[in-house]
């Protein structure tokens, strides 16, 4: 999502004469987009801020965006007065008014910065103030079409920092979309905090996932379609469909859990049973039993024994996943978990992490392993490390590394799998709309 939103601030930025430049260094701006979900990311935000500082000079204005700055506006102006903007993840349509404002700012007051702070929740939509055209389009490109969450699981600050659950019209979707095909772009990722809760009204009727997916994959071009991250409590029977029914629907589907166990699941607020998941991966299966599923865990949330973390390890043992993400709870001040009394020492989550690690670590290796020998259509959409070698994607979302000629970028080649790592797969081309052609 901050890789859409970074996107966008530079779109809305363009009218205005900015562009993009590789760093700091006689930059006019600098935005720092930040992530909030865990202490980790959070800390980064000063560091970062500390490198970014020497190249301050009269004439740079430095901006701190996203979650961090949502939450933590006030605190960023005092411990780095050198910051002139701090803008929320709602607010950033406003990027050039506050750069105008902190062009004419006199205040100097709090040390060298300007002082200009939103980090309002407007009534108005950012959606409706964005430029239809993005400035950067590849291959493979990212569209929000929901954000925020009601849900409030007591580990999460997303509720707090993104806002309320809401959904772009459907018409706005499809604009932007087919925009972003025109532009180049063959694969679109939908995104979302919630993206399955999405509800976009379209000839004043609601539409869920499956329906804006049947709809996108009308548009000429748009060879494939894929989403994040869904909430097993808003998995509709007619979204798993999509992925039988509709081909440019990709057989990949990442699906939080958090934890195998239904104790620690309600202390989280989840609303959801570990049979309650299980049950979707099963259904989910009899419709498309090649899907590969990627899933997030966090393990050592407050409560959890021993018990409670093998019942997660068993999850994982019985479901398959083909990549996961998964972390230690970091306790996020504002949270209910972060002032429950049983929080689990960090040494116990440490040791949990890397064995649940090493499984998850396996079972993605056991599936790469699996595509060996396959032939599977791979969209060239990233330059590789060397000359000549280009990165793609399989159907499955496995990262593929290839030689090929130049002219196949952002081209869905046919590529046999010979190799298989933890992360990644290599292989050759064996068909390319090229083939014949390359002596030209
Ligand atoms: N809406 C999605 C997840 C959004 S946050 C869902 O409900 O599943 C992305 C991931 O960050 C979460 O799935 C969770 O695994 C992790 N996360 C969020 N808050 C965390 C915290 N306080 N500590 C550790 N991991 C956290
Ligand atoms: Fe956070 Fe996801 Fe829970 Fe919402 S549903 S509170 S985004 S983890």
């Amino acid at each position: 999502m901050n890789v859409y939103d970074s996107g966008r601030m530079a779109d809305i930025l363009k009218p205005l004469g900015y562009e993009l430049v590789d760093g700091p260094e006689g930059a006019d701006l600098v935005i720092l987009n930040t992530c909030h979900i865990r202490e980790k990311a959070d800390e980064k935000v000063y560091s970062d801020l500390g490198r970014i500082r020497p190249f301050k000079d009269d004439k740079m204005i430095i901006a701190v965006g996203g979650c961090v700055g949502q939450a933590e506006g006030a605190e960023i102006m005092r411990r780095a007065p050198y910051v002139d903007i701090v803008l929320g993840p709602q607010t950033y349509h406003r990027l050039p008014e506050m750069i105008a404002r902190a062009h004419r700012s006199q205040d100097k007051k709090n040390g060298p910065g300007r002082g200009v702070l939103d980090v309002e929740f407007p009534v108005e939509s950012k959606f409706d103030h964005l430029p239809e055209a993005h400035s950067n389009v590849g291959p493979s490109a990212f569209l929000a079409i929901q954000e925020g969450c009601d849900k409030f699981c007591t580990f999460c600050v997303v509720p707090y920092t993104r806002g309320a659950e809401y959904s772009r019209p459907v018409q706005a979707i499809y604009e932007e979309a087919e925009q972003l095909v025109k532009q180049g772009a063959k694969e679109i990722t939908l995104l979302g905090q919630n993206v399955n809760a999405y509800h976009g009204e379209s000839n004043v009727q609601e539409w869920g996932l499956g329906k804006l997916m049947e709809h996108l994959a009308t548009i000429p071009g748009l060879a494939r379609l894929r989403y994040m991250t869904s909430h097993p409590r808003d998995m509709a029977e007619e979204l798993m469909v999509a992925h039988r029914d509709i081909p440019q629907v990709m057989p990949f589907m990442h699906l939080p859990v958090q934890s195998g166990s239904d104790l620690i699941l309600e202390a989280m607020n989840r609303k959801h049973t570990r049979s309650h998941y299980l049950g979707i991966i099963e259904k989910l299966r009899t419709f498309r039993p090649d899907i590969a599923l990627s899933s997030d865990f966090i393990v050592g949330f407050p409560g959890e024994t021993e018990q409670d973390f093998e019942d997660t390890l068993n999850l994982v043992r019985e479901v398959g996943f083909s990549q996961a993400y998964s972390f230690k709870y970091s306790p996020r001040i504002g949270t209910p978990g972060a002032v429950m009394d049983n929080q689990v020492p960090e040494d116990v989550k440490t040791e949990r992490l890397a064995r649940l690690q090493e499984l998850l670590n396996q079972q993605q290796q056991a599936f790469n392993e699996g595509t060996i020998g396959k032939t599977m259509p791979v969209l060239l959409d990233r330059k590789g490390k060397t000359d000549g070698q280009y990165l793609g994607k399989t159907p499955y979302l496995q990262s593929v590394y290839v030689e090929a000629h130049p002219r196949l970028f952002g081209q869905t080649v046919d590529v046999v799998i010979e190799k298989a790592f933890a992360n990644s797969v290599t292989g050759s081309i064996v068909t390319s709309p090229l083939v014949g052609e390359v002596a030209l």
